[in-house]
C-alpha cells in the first residue's frame, strides 16, 4: 500500500468489483475461473453477500428449462411485458443464458431450488409469463443463492472491502480509466483504488420515493458516479411500482415487498368495497396481469376513494388457498407479515404500490462492456433488458447472467490493460466534494432534505405522471440540488449516519433529477411510465428509448434512439437474421402468443 497523499492511500487491483450483490459475486466467480492468479478487489457499502437487493429476492429465478417452454417463449414474454422497448441483445442474452446459469448455480455454486415430487426443479407461475418458469426456493430465494455465493467468496478469497463506499471513477490525464476513489465508512478514511477493469455493480436505486422497497444502501450511487464520468444512460423514466408493498406506518416495513408469487398463486386484489377490482383494468388476467398494470389500477382505485382505510387496497390469498397452504408455501411473507401484526394466513392485508427496480441505467452491450475502456457495468444498474417494465422473476436472473458474462469479460481485458496513474486533481475534487458536509460551519440538515426529495418523488414522478406535475418536481430538484450542496452533516468522521446520508442523498437527487428529465420527455404511456396528460401508447411517435447524458453546464441532455427490432419485430414475429449470438444452438426467438 503507498501513500498516494495526505491522509489518501492507495490500493492497486487487477479488478475492482462495486457492489457485492447477485451481479458483483457472480462476476468474481466467474473472473476467478477465467483468469486464475487476477487479483479481485470487492467493494462493499455494506457487508459483502448481506447487503443489496440479491438476497431480498422473495419470488424466483426465471428460466425456460423444459418443454413445452422454450427460450423463445421467455423471451417474447420478457419483450410483451418490456413493451418494446427492451434492447432486444441484452433481453435474448439473459433469457438464452438463465437455464445455463440456473444449472451453475445448483451444480457449482451449491445451490437448492425446489423440486416437484419426480425430482425436477419446480417452477412457478409469475405474473405476465406464458409458461410456469420461476424457480424459487420456497419465497425466500435470495438467501439461498446469495448464501451459497458468499461460502464461494471463501474460496477464491478476493481483497473484500466491507462498509466502503465507492465515490467517482477517476481516469489518468489523458481520460483512460484508473480506479476509483472510496470512503471507508467506518473509519472516514479516504482510498484511491486503481484498477485494470472497474465492474459497477451498485443494484440501481428506487430509495428515492418515500414508498420503496429496496435496500437501503442502494442510491443511485453507481448510475450517478457513471453519468459524473460522462457516460450515457437510457430508458430513466423507467421506474417500477411493485403493487403490493406492504402498508405499516412509520415501521422500516412499510414499503417491503410482498412477492409476486402470491398473485401467481391466485391471490384477489379487493378495493376497500371489497370488490375484485382487476376486473376493471385487465379482465382476463386479472390478478395475474404484469405488474405496471397491477400498480396504476389499484393507484386509481385509492385516489379514487375506492381504497382501504390506510389509503391502500386488500391482498387476500388466505381465502384462496386456505391458512395451512398459505403458511407451507409463503412462509416468509406470512412472517413479514406477522412482524406488523396482520397475518397472510389469517385474512386479507393492506398494501400500497410500492417502488421497486430501476429499469433505466447505463448502456451496455451484452458482454456488459460500456463505451469506457475497461469500465463494465452489470445488474441493475445497466439499463435496456427490461424495456418499459421488468418481469418478476428477470432480475435475479439479470444480476447472475449478466454478472457472469461481466465476469468472463473482465478475465479476457485483465492480461490487456495496462494500469494508469489517476490523476491528481481529479482524486482531489472527489475527496474534496465528500468531505464538504462534514467541515461546513451550518446549512441544512440531511435527513430532512431525504423527505423531501421521497414526497417529492412519490408525488410528482411516481405511478402516475403529468407534464405540469414533472415541470414542478424539476424546479424543487433544482433548488434541493442547490441545498444539497451546502448540506451539513456535524460530528466525527468514522461511522458518521449524517454525513452518510448526505453523501447518499447526492447521488438520488441526481437520479431522480434524470429520471423527471426522461419522464417529462416521454410524451406517452408505457409500461412503468404513466402519463395522465398522454395517456395512450404511442407506437408511431415512441417506440424510442430515452438517452441522457451530462451536459457541459451541468444539466442532462436528453435525446432518444429508436429501438432497434434485430430479433422480433412489433407484430412479434421474428426478423430475418443470422444465427443467434450466444444462444442455444437452433433455437430461434418465436412469434408472440398469448398467455394462457
Ligand atoms: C424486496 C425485493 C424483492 C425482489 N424479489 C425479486 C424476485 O423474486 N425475483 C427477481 O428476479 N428479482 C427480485 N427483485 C429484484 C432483484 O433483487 C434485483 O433485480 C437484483 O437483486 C439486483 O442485483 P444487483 O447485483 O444488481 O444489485 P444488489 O443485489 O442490490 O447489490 C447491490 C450491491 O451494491 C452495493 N453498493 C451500493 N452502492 C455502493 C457504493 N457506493 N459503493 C460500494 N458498494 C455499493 C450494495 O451494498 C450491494 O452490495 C427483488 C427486489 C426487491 C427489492
Amino acid at each position: 500500500m503507498a501513500d498516494a497523499g495526505p491522509g489518501v492511500e492507495s490500493l492497486t487491483t487487477d479488478v475492482a468489483i462495486i457492489g457485492t450483490g447477485g451481479a458483483g459475486l457472480m462476476c468474481a466467480l466467474h473472473l476467478a475461473e477465467r483468469a486464475p492468479g487476477a487479483r479481485i478487489a470487492l467493494v462493499s457499502k455494506g457487508i459483502v453477500g448481506k447487503s443489496g437487493c440479491t438476497r431480498m429476492v422473495q419470488g424466483g429465478f426465471n428460466a425456460a428449462l423444459r418443454a413445452p417452454d422454450s427460450v423463445g417463449a421467455h423471451f417474447a414474454d420478457t419483450l410483451r411485458g418490456g413493451q418494446f422497448l427492451n434492447d432486444q441483445e441484452l433481453a435474448w442474452a439473459l433469457v438464452s443464458d438463465a437455464p445455463r446459469v440456473i444449472d451453475e448455480l445448483e451444480t457449482k455454486v451449491g445451490c437448492f431450488f425446489d423440486r416437484d415430487a419426480d425430482g425436477r426443479i419446480h417452477q412457478k407461475a409469475f405474473a405476465g409469463q406464458s409458461f410456469d418458469r420461476t424457480v424459487h426456493r420456497a419465497d425466500l430465494t435470495g438467501i439461498e443463492i446469495m448464501g451459497r455465493l458468499r461460502d464461494q467468496m471463501f474460496r477464491i478469497a478476493p481483497l473484500e472491502l466491507e462498509d466502503m463506499r465507492a465515490l467517482d471513477l477517476v481516469t489518468d490525464a489523458h481520460g483512460e480509466l484508473a480506479g476509483l476513489t472510496l470512503l471507508n465508512i467506518r473509519s472516514g478514511k479516504f482510498l484511491i483504488l486503481r484498477a485494470r477493469v472497474v465492474v459497477v455493480a451498485t443494484g440501481g436505486a428506487a430509495t428515492m420515493y418515500k414508498v420503496a422497497a429496496p435496500a437501503r444502501e442502494k442510491t443511485g450511487d453507481g448510475v450517478a458516479m457513471c453519468y459524473r464520468a460522462g457516460l450515457a444512460l437510457r430508458d430513466m423514466e423507467m421506474l417500477q411500482f411493485h403493487p403490493t408493498g406492504l402498508l405499516a406506518g412509520q415501521s422500516r416495513l412499510t414499503g417491503a415487498v410482498l412477492e409476486e408469487g402470491l398473485r401467481g398463486a391466485g391471490a384477489w386484489l379487493l378495493n376497500g368495497a371489497g370488490e375484485r377490482f382487476m376486473a376493471r383494468y385487465d379482465a382476463a388476467r386479472m390478478e395475474r396481469s404484469t405488474r405496471d398494470v397491477v400498480a396504476r389500477a389499484s393507484y386509481t382505485e385509492i385516489v379514487t376513494g375506492r381504497g382501504s382505510p390506510r389509503g391502500g387496497v386488500f391482498l387476500d390469498i388466505a381465502s384462496v388457498l386456505g391458512g395451512a397452504e398459505v403458511r407451507r408455501r409463503f412462509p416468509g411473507m406470512v412472517d413479514r407479515t406477522r412482524k406488523i401484526g396482520q397475518d397472510l394466513s389469517e385474512g386479507p392485508v393492506e398494501v400500497s404500490p410500492t417502488a421497486h427496480f430501476h429499469m433505466g441505467g447505463v448502456i451496455i452491450d451484452p458482454d456488459c462492456r460500456t463505451v469506457m475502456d475497461g469500465l463494465l457495468v452489470a445488474g441493475e444498474d445497466a439499463g435496456g433488458a427490461h424495456g418499459a417494465n421488468r418481469l418478476g422473476g428477470n432480475g435475479v436472473a439479470e444480476s447472475t447472467v449478466f454478472g457472469a458474462r461481466a465476469g468472463d469479460t473482465a478475465a479476457a481485458l485483465v492480461t490487456s490493460r495496462a494500469l494508469r496513474v489517476p490523476d491528481d486533481e481529479q482524486v482531489a475534487s472527489s475527496v474534496r466534494r465528500a468531505l464538504a458536509p462534514l467541515t461546513r460551519e451550518s446549512g441544512p440538515d440531511p435527513f430532512s432534505l431525504t423527505r423531501r426529495l421521497k414526497d417529492l418523488m412519490w408525488a410528482r414522478a411516481g405511478v402516475v405522471r403529468s407534464g405540469h406535475g414533472l415541470r414542478r418536481a424539476a424546479q424543487h430538484l433544482r433548488d434541493l440540488a442547490h441545498e444539497v450542496a451546502v448540506v451539513r452533516a456535524g460530528g466525527p468522521a468514522a461511522v458518521n449516519y449524517a454525513w452518510q446520508e448526505a453523501l447518499d442523498l447526492r447521488n438520488q437527487v441526481t437520479v431522480a433529477q434524470l429520471v423527471v428529465t426522461a419522464a417529462a420527455a416521454r410524451e406517452e404511456s408505457r409500461g412503468a411510465h404513466a402519463r395522465a396528460d398522454y395517456p395512450r401508447l404511442d407506437d408511431a411517435g415512441w417506440l424510442r428509448y430515452t438517452v441522457l447524458r451530462a451536459g457541459d453546464n451541468g444539466t442532462a441532455m436528453v435525446g432518444t434512439r429508436p429501438v432497434e427490432f434485430t430479433r422480433l419485430d412489433r407484430s412479434g414475429q421474428p426478423v430475418p437474421r443470422g444465427p443467434a449470438p450466444g444462444g442455444p444452438a437452433g433455437e430461434r426467438p418465436v412469434p408472440l402468443e398469448e398467455p394462457r
